[in-house]
């Protein structure tokens, strides 16, 4: 309750009884001036500033314009002028909550006037990621670290997918997304560093949406792309940390995340100096996005991922419909086998739900990997590893509908890389989403959105 109470406090507001429980300058009490002590041109002298409303009224019940014409600028006397004095009757004052046309207090509108605070927040934060200009990457990043979205490990520790909540850097504190990525006395040495020694008192003060949006909006365009390339390395090498125990000290994350600005600046400058040249579409092909089927078709996109010491698989992948609509996504844990056979096992896999779900529309699937998909459309050679586990691909897709495979940039399968990753955190070796899951919802809207990414970026 304290923590909302600023998004409550405006919405109180006093109506007068008889006027004598209300704080003339310092209570809301009046419509459109909260706090009159605030449009005092002057400081109010000795005991004016406790004085009730009752104590402004005269005998004659109306307002006391003598004493208040010398404390209240003419814009406020004017309002007062259309404001009933209060009731000599003794009727106690009462408070009215603003957000409900009676004025009474409930828990739902108090939840739609909190909603609504912070979608205000929210547009300002999204607005400020949007306008930033950088790798699309990283906005993704910055969308999901805005909207709580980061899979820390509260969040895991919550769904079941970790032992404990605590930061795996430092081991402290619980694992939040602010932890994580600027209060973590790890990760302070690293913004120390960037920022040449100090970090402002203001940089860590703040909360998440103002961090973001102060950060994303300085002056200074290149700590602009420091501050955004820090969020999406310090990401990155906390996952690394996590699933394949790599460890990454502070100078050596310094030094990557200033390679990597270098290679930001350096790709953006050649990305002018080229669309200076040609004229059109600055990009030319290099713009990738995801698709949606053409209608009476699903689409089945797959990725893998081999991670850790003992190069253990995991696939996932995700089937949506002509709209870009989520239908159902699959994380998979393999064991340890090459990345091949891994895409392939995905591609198995996303058909026999398809199979298993009786889908009679056509079938798209996409995969990253070429060979994968050479194989499919043309065979391998019997002798191959994979053959058997093409077979049976085949063998499952003689269904009724037409199956379609093509191949797609990694740029554009960023929403089943999410699901892949989540193959390493699942207790069991399979797991069928049917609704799709907060921690994809960012990579599942670019697709819905026709996001593009620039390749390799
Ligand atoms: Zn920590």
């Amino acid at each position: 309750m304290c923590k909302a109470w600023p998004d409550f406090f405006p919405n109180i507001i006093w109506r007068l009884g008889d006027g004598t429980s209300i704080r003339f300058w310092e209570d809301s009490w009046l419509d459109g001036f909260p706090q009159l002590s605030t449009h005092v041109p002057h400081n109010l002298l000795g005991n004016e500033i406790s004085k009730s409303v009752a104590d402004y009224v005269t005998k004659e019940d109306t307002w006391n314009w003598d004493n208040l014409h010398n404390l209240l600028p003419a814009n406020i006397l004017d309002h007062l002028r259309s404001h009933v004095t209060p009731i000599r009757d003794p009727k106690k004052d009462s408070l009215a909550w603003l957000v409900s046309a009676n004025g009474e207090f409930s828990v739902k509108s108090a939840y739609v006037c909190l909603d609504h605070n912070q979608i205000e927040c929210n547009q300002a934060v999204f607005s400020t990621i949007w306008r930033w200009k950088g790798p699309e990457r990283i906005k993704l990043r910055f969308w999901k670290t805005a909207h709580n979205s980061l899979l820390t490990n509260i969040a895991r520790e919550r769904r079941g997918l970790a032992l404990e909540n605590l930061c795996p850097r430092c081991h402290q504190e619980p694992e939040t997304g602010l932890h994580a990525l600027r209060d973590c006395v790890v990760v302070k040495n690293v913004w120390s560093h960037l920022a040449n020694g100090g970090i402002p008192p203001n940089f860590i003060n703040s909360n998440l949406g103002t961090w973001i949006v102060s950060n994303l909006t300085r002056r200074n365009e290149n700590w602009r792309l420091i501050f955004a390339v820090t969020i999406d390395e310090l990401w990155k090498a906390r996952n690394a940390l996590i699933f394949d125990q790599h460890h990454v000290n502070p100078c050596g994350l310094v030094v990557s995340i200033k390679r990597r600005c270098l290679e930001i600046n350096r790709a953006y400058k050649e990305c002018s100096t080229f669309s200076s040249k040609i004229l059109g579409d600055p990009y030319g092909s290099s713009l990738i996005r995801w698709q949606p089927p053409p209608l009476g078709s699903i689409k089945l996109n797959c990725d893998r991922a081999v991670h850790g010491v003992g190069r253990k698989a995991g696939c996932g992948g995700i089937i949506k419909d002509y709209l870009g609509g989520f239908i159902t996504g699959f994380p998979c844990k393999l064991g340890q086998c090459s990345i091949l056979q891994a895409e392939l096992w995905t591609i198995f896999h996303g058909l026999r739900i398809i199979k298993d779900k009786g889908f009679k529309e056509d079938i798209i699937v996409e995969s990253d990997s070429s060979l994968a998909i050479k194989f499919l459309n043309e065979d391998c050679n019997a002798s191959h590893s994979c053959a058997p586990l093409i077979n049976s691909i085949v063998e499952l897709a003689d269904m009724e509908q037409d199956l379609n495979c093509s191949h797609i940039y990694q740029e554009a399968n960023q929403v089943v890389d999410a699901m892949t990753n989540l193959s390493f955190d699942i207790q069991d070796k399979f797991q069928i989403f049917n609704n799709f899951l907060h921690g994809i919802v960012f990579s599942l809207l670019t697709d819905t959105a026709a996001v593009s990414f620039y390749r390799n970026f």
